[in-house]
């Protein structure tokens, strides 16, 4: 037997209209486990939207949203967090004054919150974790320092970093290499590909060299639709994909 429910991500017919605009419209998009999903489309096509949504930061109008197998929309922001959803946002949110190890402690799911934290005991296996995760964002070397002075790309991956100590089973990031070096792009294109592994994770993003890297599935989204859907090649190759976004 199988459905949908086998799905990490399951968003069935999700609309939702601001004052009779519909900003995403009737869109079905499936995500597995293990699967790194992109989705790209011009600016004003719902991209930032349709991630508003899961996490419930926007309410929708109609549809469902299904996170194995709970329903996302009668769920707060607090409890979508809870139940395993992270979600990284354009601008970084870290603590600059803050080091990369007390960033990191602090996103440990049991110190949660600067009060929190002042009562938190630090255990081996807050330890252990924050040494993994540093690892795994190429920050090992600079747990000392404080975020502030990281480069932006580092920046980056601390709040990725944030969010991996927390072992969301989605992962969602919006545009995460906007501004980054060549180098940083092609780092943070390696952290994705490990990062996607035993999770999902659902990308946004315009820089197509990116995109090739690390997409499974690519969903191309435009005013609110879907205009094509399917690995890149096939993507890259769609007249109408070529006509409304790649072509400019
Ligand atoms: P993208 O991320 O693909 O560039 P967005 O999802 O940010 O697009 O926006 C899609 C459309 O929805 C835009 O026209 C935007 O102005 C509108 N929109 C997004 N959020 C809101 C909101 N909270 N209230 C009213 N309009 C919104
Ligand atoms: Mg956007």
């Amino acid at each position: 037997m199988s459905s949908e429910t086998d799905f990490t991500l399951s968003i069935e017919n999700l609309t939702v209209s601001f004052d009779g605009f519909k900003a995403v419209d009737d869109l079905n998009l499936y995500i597995d486990k293990n699967e790194l999903h992109v989705v790209i489309g011009p600016n004003g096509a719902g991209k930032t939207t349709v991630l508003d949504l899961i996490c419930g930061k926007t309410k929708s109008t109609s549809g469902s949203i299904k996170f194995l197998n709970k329903e996302l929309t009668k769920m707060s922001e607090h409890e979508i967090v809870r139940a395993g959803v992270g979600r990284k946002f354009q601008t970084p949110s870290i603590y600059e004054n803050l080091s990369v190890f007390e960033n990191l402690e602090i996103s440990y799911p049991k110190g949660r919150g600067v009060v929190g934290s002042l009562f938190f005991k630090r255990t081996d296996t807050v330890l252990n974790k924050v040494y993994e995760i540093a690892k795994e964002i190429m920050l090992f070397d600079a747990l000392e320092t404080e975020a502030g002075l990281l480069s932006h790309g580092q920046k980056q991956w601390l709040e990725i970093g944030m969010l991996l100590i927390q072992d969301p089973q989605l992962l969602m990031l919006d545009e995460p290499v906007a501004g980054m070096s060549v180098k940083e792009r092609e780092q943070t294109a390696e952290l994705l590909n490990r990062i996607s592994e035993g999770r999902s994770v659902l990308v946004i993003e315009h820089d197509m060299d990116f995109v090739a890297r690390i997409a499974h599935k690519v969903t191309v989204l435009h005013q609110g639709k879907i205009l094509a859907a399917g690995n890149m090649q096939k993507v890259q190759n769609d007249p109408k994909v070529i006509e409304v976004y790649l072509g400019h």
